[in-house]
């Protein structure tokens, strides 16, 4: 990889190596999640040494990386805002495009002020599953605790910025011996002087919450599965009129009063059929996904029926709710 992009920084390649490794890995990362970053000493064009903090650059694909899908942003003048109280959106997005050392490079991810705070040359960010589904749990953050152990720092949920960068730093500077930090309701930051130790971190941390999960839902069987229900299969008219029903139940108007029609898609995976025959389907179907990047591909919230309608009248009703 390093001898893949000559006149990059070794760091920077190795850094593009081990982002990628994290984004094809779906129950880490899944497209455009996530997010990795590289302390990098770099001259700037009078010869003044500096260091700089490349990280993944906004909505960009770890999976599939290059150098270019970094964006590089001066750490000091980033450092210095650690002595803020606070600092609104417009004001941290002005410092990001000012101390960025190239204008064509992409938006730094908006987890870059943690990246920055804290002092390992390598940070990798993922939301992964096994994290998510541990800090959903009533007493996550115990659980968590327990799991990952004391190299690990388990802090409450804040939005991205400055409130969790500052936290995160927080707990560094009490423990110089963290490993990583777990956010509920987000994801796991892990760190290391070297790519690969950053990395090995996380596969082993997420590897932990797997495992607690495996035991812990060892003999218990989602379901049962409804005997009434089965599966439809390339029955291509019924899913046309099917479509053509919950496109209209969605339709709406603009305030200009225009009408409006979503795109349908009928997805009927093996996993996706299995889960519709579910008794708990329902409660699956309104309890909401674990990450705004599955957000992005699932959609949130979905209605479910135990069957389909024959008149569609309450079809339109619960889609018209949903659309609202
Ligand atoms: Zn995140």
């Amino acid at each position: 990889m390093v001898a893949q992009y000559p006149g990059i920084p070794a760091e920077l390649a190795l850094r593009v190596y081990t982002s990628r490794l994290l984004g094809g890995d779906p129950s880490l990362v899944l497209h455009g999640g996530g997010n990795t970053s590289a302390k990098i000493p770099m001259p700037d064009i009078a010869g003044k040494s500096r260091e700089i903090l490349f990280i993944k650059g906004s909505g960009i694909d770890l999976a599939g990386i290059d150098p270019p899908g970094f964006a590089g942003v001066e750490l000091e003048p980033l450092r210095r805002l650690a002595i803020l109280d606070s600092l609104p959106d417009e004001e941290m997005e002005n410092e990001l495009q000012v101390h960025k050392i190239s204008a064509r490079s992409p938006d730094p991810s908006v987890e870059v002020l943690l990246h920055a705070f804290l002092p390992h040359r390598f940070i990798d960010h993922t939301h992964a599953e096994a994290i998510l589904i541990l800090t959903s749990q009533p007493d996550g953050m115990n659980i968590l605790r327990e799991v990952l152990g004391m190299k690990v720092a388990i802090l409450p949920y804040s939005r991205p910025g400055l409130p969790l960068a500052k936290a995160g730093l927080r707990e560094y500077e009490q423990n110089p011996e963290l490993e990583a930090l777990a956010v509920a309701g987000h994801g796991i930051f892990t760190f290391g002087e070297e790519a690969r130790t950053a990395y090995e971190h996380m596969v082993a941390f997420v590897n932990k919450a797997e495992t607690f999960i495996r035991r812990k839902t060892r003999g218990r069987k989602v379901g049962p599965v409804r005997p009434e229900v089965s599966a439809r299969k390339k029955d291509a008219p019924f899913f046309a009129r099917l479509t053509q029903m919950i496109r209209g139940a969605a339709a709406f108007r603009t305030e200009e009063g225009k009408l409006r029609r979503f795109y349908a898609e009928v997805r009927s995976t093996p996993e996706l059929i299995h889960a519709s025959a579910l008794r708990e389907a329902g409660d699956l179907c309104s309890s909401g996904v674990l990450t705004p990047d599955h957000a992005i591909r699932t959609k949130n919230k979905w209605v479910s029926f135990g069957e389909i309608p024959a008149d569609g009248g309450r079809l339109l009703h619960q889609v018209g709710d949903l659309v609202q």
